[in-house]
């Protein structure tokens, strides 16, 4: 009996002990309204995670039940963020507190995630600067850029660096991560978008954070942009695997075994950043699909014009547009596209992925890409459809043998003084060969 009640009261600590989470990692990302801090354990735990504003520090406070830490606060990764100073302490009955102090208020809301991709076990919390201390967000410098609606705008060209935060994509065998060399790449082809008169880039990451597949599509759409391009490097099963693609967004089923694994991966970017799919949210994107054909035949021109500029610096992967569910292409509003930028599996290209110089050679196909194709179909009401206008009404008459100027100018409908006018000329003289602008009667 005895022994019985010892192998009972044994079983009741052992199941304490397997129960008890030690806190092993803590992470934390800025975005520019918020801050991600995750904390990684050993296992579930029961917690309160709540703000402490006010007074001289503004903190974020949270009890874990049953539960140590033991790394040092210099074990802290990313630490130059909003949260200014970590502290940790013991609770009654086996608790543990953590506070995070931060620069200024900040509310907070959280949630726990099953491990996933990792082997830890993740409290997420996600403090949110109160709305007096948000930072401009960049959607509204796109839409100042977007002058009012009777004069001519510019074209709005959303820029995806894909990944992020505590999402780093695929890692290369040099230990490059995806999300830091499509940033890069990204932050080149803003800086050739800003440059082009008639265009403005909207960057939907501006830093190393996480951003969900959804909140980029509604930046994107928030923006008001014309188009959206989602940037990425990602591995393969084989680390022969190479080259760059292009790829659209599907009606149904993949183009290829390949797309439909990449598309795959891309979309476990929402389980390593906590979003949890919902039946509801399937319904609503069912919906949107239907609107969004509208924009496959743009989304798949301007990819063609993408990956042939892509071929010119680049090995492609496959030499036509291709198709699958990426969830970030869902956008009801704007065609879109994604671009592999090449394999960061592959050994070779992940070198060249983390040069300056393939960076900024990638960034300039790509901008010429899209350049060229809004030059040749421009949104309508933008500066580049009334320059495309321009120039197709301006008339040009070539001088043949027997031409003169009022034998021009009754056939135009136009009057010989207006056709001096627009020509500079000084004289009625004309000689053969010479090109005249004829202006619009
Ligand atoms: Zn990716």
């Amino acid at each position: 009996m005895l022994a019985r009640c010892l192998a009972v009261v044994f079983a009741c600590l052992l199941s304490v002990v397997v129960q008890a989470a030690e806190v092993v990692g803590v992470r934390i990302w800025d975005s520019p309204d918020s801050t991600r801090v995750v904390l990684d354990l050993t296992g579930p735990v029961n917690y309160k995670a709540f703000a402490l504003n006010g007074g001289p520090l503004n903190r974020i406070v949270v009890d874990l039940e049953r539960s140590s830490m033991t790394m040092a606060p210099e074990d802290i990764a990313n630490q130059d963020t909003r949260v200014t100073r970590i502290r940790s302490g013991r609770r009654e009955a086996d608790g543990l507190r953590v506070v995070f102090e931060t620069q200024q208020p900040m509310a907070v809301k959280s949630f726990q995630l099953l491990p996933e991709k990792t082997p830890y076990h993740r409290i997420v919390l996600d403090l949110m600067l109160q709305e007096s201390e948000q930072q401009a967000i960049p959607v509204r410098s796109a839409q100042e850029s977007a002058r009012p609606s009777s004069q001519p705008r510019d074209i709005i060209i959303a820029i995806d660096a894909g990944h992020g935060g505590e999402d780093p994509g695929a890692i290369g065998p040099n230990r490059l991560m995806e999300k830091h060399a499509v940033l890069a790449i990204a932050k080149e082809l803003e800086r050739l978008v800003r440059q082009e008169p008639g265009f403005t880039p909207f960057m939907i990451r501006t830093g190393d954070y996480y951003i969900s597949l959804r909140d980029r599509t509604r930046k994107a759409t928030e923006a008001k942009a014309d188009f959206l391009i989602s940037i990425h490097a990602d591995a393969f099963k084989h680390p022969s695997a190479r080259g760059g693609s292009v790829f659209v967004l599907s009606e149904r089923g993949a183009s290829s075994e390949s797309a439909k694994f990449l598309a795959d991966r891309e979309n476990e970017s929402d389980i390593m950043g906590g979003v949890l799919a919902s039946r509801e949210n399937y319904l609503v994107q069912t919906l949107m699909d239907m609107q969004m054909t509208h924009y496959r035949k743009e989304s798949r021109m301007l990819g063609a014009d993408v990956l042939g500029r892509m071929g010119q610096v680049a090995r492609l992967h496959k030499s036509e547009v291709e198709e699958a569910g990426f969830m970030v292409l869902r956008t009801p509003s704007m065609p879109a596209i994604l671009v592999e930028t090449g394999f960061i599996s592959n050994p070779e290209e992940a070198r060249k992925l983390a040069t300056e110089r393939y960076q900024k050679n990638m960034a300039r196909s790509l901008f010429e890409g899209i350049r060229n194709y809004f030059q040749a179909h421009p949104t309508e009401g933008s500066l580049l459809a009334s320059l495309k206008q321009q120039s197709l009404s301006q008339q040009t008459h070539i001088i043949r043998r027997g031409d003169n100027l009022s034998t021009i100018a009754q056939r135009y409908g136009v009057s010989v003084g207006q056709i001096k006018q627009a020509n500079n000329l000084t004289s009625d003289r004309l000689h053969v060969g010479q090109e005249l602008k004829i202006p619009q009667s």
